[in-house]
């Protein structure tokens, strides 16, 4: 009771990998030199393996907006129509960005909880065939859901549309494939399943998506799609780059590769899995309508404000746990699985789970979530005894 270790357990940022950290140190480097050109070019092409894409990923240092800002402001004009998907928080960032841009957005908008199905973006692409792009969150951190990528990926594939994929909560938890799947743009960042801290911004550019590039007429600077892409080529990134993070990255994406990107993708689905398997024996019903495993976000029982139990886990156990956001602020809490999670680290969540609710009130049997938890790591070992 008396030593509460600091634990950050949200979906963003993520628990960070202890190397990673340790090499930041070794930012003392000056960024046009040999040095730093091999560790950056080092670093680009883990990242490209580790999205699993032949198309150029691009890295920038901002968080994870600044690369969605870039994907509308280099890829787009004026007027240009565009089908905006808007599941959660993330998804009005999508259309808060492509107003701000002056793009013209068809806003396909679903309750909290729910996810935008392929059939409604069937319908609005063929009610109009001048659509340039579609917008969406792969995972919608806010409310938990994932969305059915690939089927809207085979809709979008044969238009003149490009399907741009914030995929910030997605990269490391679901499966994307983004040559298979023909996804255009997919943004990521570096505080979610790669483990390192904010600050990094990456996406991704197929060959359809740089077509636009060369006739789209919004203004931008900063985050310049084509000079980045060619600094990058040249071992450089075009402004000063985020040094100790891109140490950070190089040294991450060296485990996430050792550690395999199916093995990563499995570990959030199974803890995700446990998590809910937990939820069901604790009586907890779940709030997203086809959760996802980067986050299971969960209502607080009848009568409860979440933020007690935000607030009990910080009191307690020294651990930062995720409330809702805007709305769905007091009715939800949020358990996060991607990156650097373990089972340790969800038997604890839950047990310490079971211990809050029961302090406000909720009838809980101590250790019924803990042991579905145990039950689903049980299950998912290799059955190498009897072999
Ligand atoms: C974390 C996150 C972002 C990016 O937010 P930043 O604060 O800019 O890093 C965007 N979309 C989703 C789905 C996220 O989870």
């Amino acid at each position: 009771m008396h030593i509460r270790k600091q634990r950050l357990l949200t979906p963003g940022p993520t628990p960070l990998y202890p190397p990673a950290l340790h090499a930041m140190m070794a930012s003392d480097i000056h960024h046009r030199t040999e040095e730093f050109r091999n560790a950056y070019r080092s670093a680009l092409a883990d990242l490209k393996e580790v999205y699993g894409t032949a198309n150029d990923v691009l890295c920038f240092a901002a968080s994870g907006t600044g690369a969605m800002d870039a994907s509308v402001s280099n890829l787009f004009s004026r007027g240009d129509k565009v089908i905006v998907c808007s599941a959660g928080k993330f998804g009005e960032r999508w259309v808060d960005i492509t107003k701000a841009y002056g793009l013209d957005a068809n806003v396909l908008k679903v309750e909290y909880g729910d996810v935008v199905t392929p059939d409604r973006v069937e319908a609005a692409l063929k009610a109009e065939p001048a659509t340039k792009g579609v917008f969406i969150q792969a995972s919608e951190t806010s409310t938990g859901v994932e969305h059915d990528i690939q089927t809207i990926a085979g809709l979008v594939k044969n238009t003149e549309a490009i399907f741009v994929v914030d995929a910030i909560t997605g990269i490391g938890t679901m499966p994307l494939d983004i040559d298979g799947w023909g996804l255009d743009v997919v943004v990521g960042g570096s505080q979610k399943a790669f483990m390192i801290p904010p600050g990094l911004a990456f996406l991704s550019v197929s060959p359809k998506a740089w077509k636009f590039a060369d006739t789209a007429t919004l203004p931008h600077y900063y985050f310049s799609l084509k000079k980045e892409k060619k600094s990058g080529d040249a071992g450089e990134s075009s402004w000063t780059p985020a040094t100790s993070l891109v140490m950070a990255l190089g040294e991450a994406l060296k485990y996430i590769k050792k550690t395999g990107v199916a093995n990563l993708i499995e570990n959030a689905q199974l803890l995700a899995l446990a998590t809910r398997e937990a939820c069901e024996e604790l009586g907890l019903e779940l709030f997203a309508k086809r959760p996802g495993s980067s986050v299971t976000a969960v209502k607080a029982p009848a009568g409860m404000d979440s933020k007690v139990i935000v607030k009990g886990f910080k009191e307690r156990f020294g651990a930062i746990i995720a409330n809702g956001q805007g709305s769905m602020q007091g009715q939800i809490f949020r358990m996060a699985h991607l990156g650097y999670f373990d089972f340790a680290d969800m038997f604890g969540i839950v047990a310490g789970l079971e211990l809050i609710l029961r302090a406000n009130g909720h009838r809980v049997e101590l250790g019924k979530g803990v042991a579905a938890v145990q039950r689903v790591y049980e299950s998912a070992q290799p059955k190498k005894a009897n072999a």
